[in-house]
């Protein structure tokens, strides 16, 4: 029987980059021991007191159907967290409470984009986002960056694809460059929004991973309120990630008919589920730091490491749980470069092709082993690096 071409279409049948990934979790099932600086998972679990939360919910019953929606009082916690971090009004009409960030892409993309319009994304990207465009029946437009531009998207380049699209994705603290983008930058993108009439879909899942700069939410920016659709997650926040639950907030009327979406598809999130993220967003910035606290360490070391050679380069890291490590001077492509480093050390890490061919080059580490484990790894990359370059 014939499938749709939507949903066959999804990953548009390429390879979709994860290649290295399941050739290291191929070593690791036959016993061999692989270090993992692959995908966005925490070395530490949900804090037990979230746990305990959760726990409790569920025994006291909270088991049942959800209000779709979100819980009234988790729409008020996100709400007054989301006022409180960025300055623009938000009440709890403004929020959706989602299974995840990655259903809130969803949401956000099917809500501004009807079948066949151009949804504008920043390259390099998180591997979900074309695919996402694509499941929506819309069509994405990538707009390329360049290592010598910090991977930053430049005004003119936004602006040559902006004619008659309807949305763009941004992604800052960004995944997979470590970038945060500047107020310069995000003035920019909004007064293109307004010019061009676009929707902004800002995804914010790494706002409490910010090493250096400032994190602007650009939904807090003059006239944005009204075109903004913000991604949130407890996933990276509160090493949540199995829990799926995250957000999308806008304005009323996009969240009202989101809210409609939400109950012809996910059927909203579970009760005990929810009531763990309030508990978890109620102990404040304090719980997030600690959270946060080892990619930060790891960070540092990293310079450290780095600094002290020059063979591999380090774009600036910003935010988030990632570093994009420049190996052009190998002469590898960065599929080559980890293909070889996980034959030779039993190193996984990700091709910067996989987040798009303007990231050729590169590769990207996830700070996600123990410092030990992380700095042991880091300095077998640059001996790998500088066994090739010889
Ligand atoms: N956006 C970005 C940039 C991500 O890196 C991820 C997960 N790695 C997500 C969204 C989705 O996260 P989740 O669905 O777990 O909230």
């Amino acid at each position: 029987m014939q499938l749709s071409h939507r949903v066959t279409n999804i990953t548009e049948g390429s390879s979709d980059g994860w290649d290295i990934f399941y050739k290291a979790r191929q070593m690791i099932s036959e016993g061999k021991s692989v270090t993992e600086l692959t995908i966005g998972e925490h070395d530490t679990r949900t804090d037990p007191e979230i746990l305990k939360a959760m726990n409790h919910a569920a025994l006291s019953g909270h088991t049942g159907y959800a209000v779709v929606p979100g819980t009234q009082s988790l729409r008020e916690t996100v709400a007054a967290r989301i006022q409180k971090n960025t300055g623009a009004p938000t009440s709890y009409r403004n929020v959706l409470i989602t299974p995840g960030g990655q259903s809130a892409l969803f949401a956000a993309h099917i809500a501004t984009n009807e079948p066949g319009d151009h949804a504008l994304f920043i390259e390099p990207y998180y591997a979900t986002y074309p695919g996402t465009i694509r499941s929506v029946g819309a069509r994405p437009i990538a707009i390329s960056t360049s290592a010598e531009h910090a991977f930053l998207p430049r005004k003119q380049d936004i602006i040559a694809a902006a004619t008659g699209a309807k949305s763009l994705l941004i992604n800052s603290p960004n995944n997979p460059t470590g970038a945060i983008y500047g107020s310069q930058t995000l003035h920019d993108i909004a007064q293109i929004c307004q010019t061009h009439g676009l929707w902004l879909i800002s995804d914010e899942v790494y706002d409490t991973q910010i090493w250096a700069g400032k994190h602007t939410s650009p939904r807090a920016l003059p006239g944005m309120l009204e075109r903004t659709l913000v991604i949130g997650s407890m996933s990276k926040s509160h090493a949540m990630t199995g829990s799926r639950v995250g957000w999308i907030v806008g304005p009323e009327t996009a969240i009202d008919h989101l809210i409609n979406l939400a109950t012809h598809t996910t059927y909203g999130v579970a009760g005990f589920i929810q009531d763990a993220a309030e508990f978890a967003l109620k102990q404040g910035a304090q719980l997030e730091e600690k959270i946060a606290a080892p990619f930060r360490r790891r960070r540092l070391l990293a310079q450290d490491i780095l600094d002290a050679q020059s063979i591999v380069g380090l774009m600036p890291s910003q935010g988030g749980m990632y570093l994009m490590l420049d190996i052009r001077s190998t002469g590898l492509t960065g599929e080559e470069f980890a293909d070889s480093l996980l034959d030779a050390h039993q190193i996984a890490v990700m091709p910067g092709e996989s987040f798009g061919q303007c990231a050729s080059g590169h590769i990207r580490v996830a700070m996600t082993v123990s410092d030990n484990a992380f700095a042991t790894a880091l300095r077998s990359l640059v001996g790998h690096a500088e066994s090739i370059k010889l």
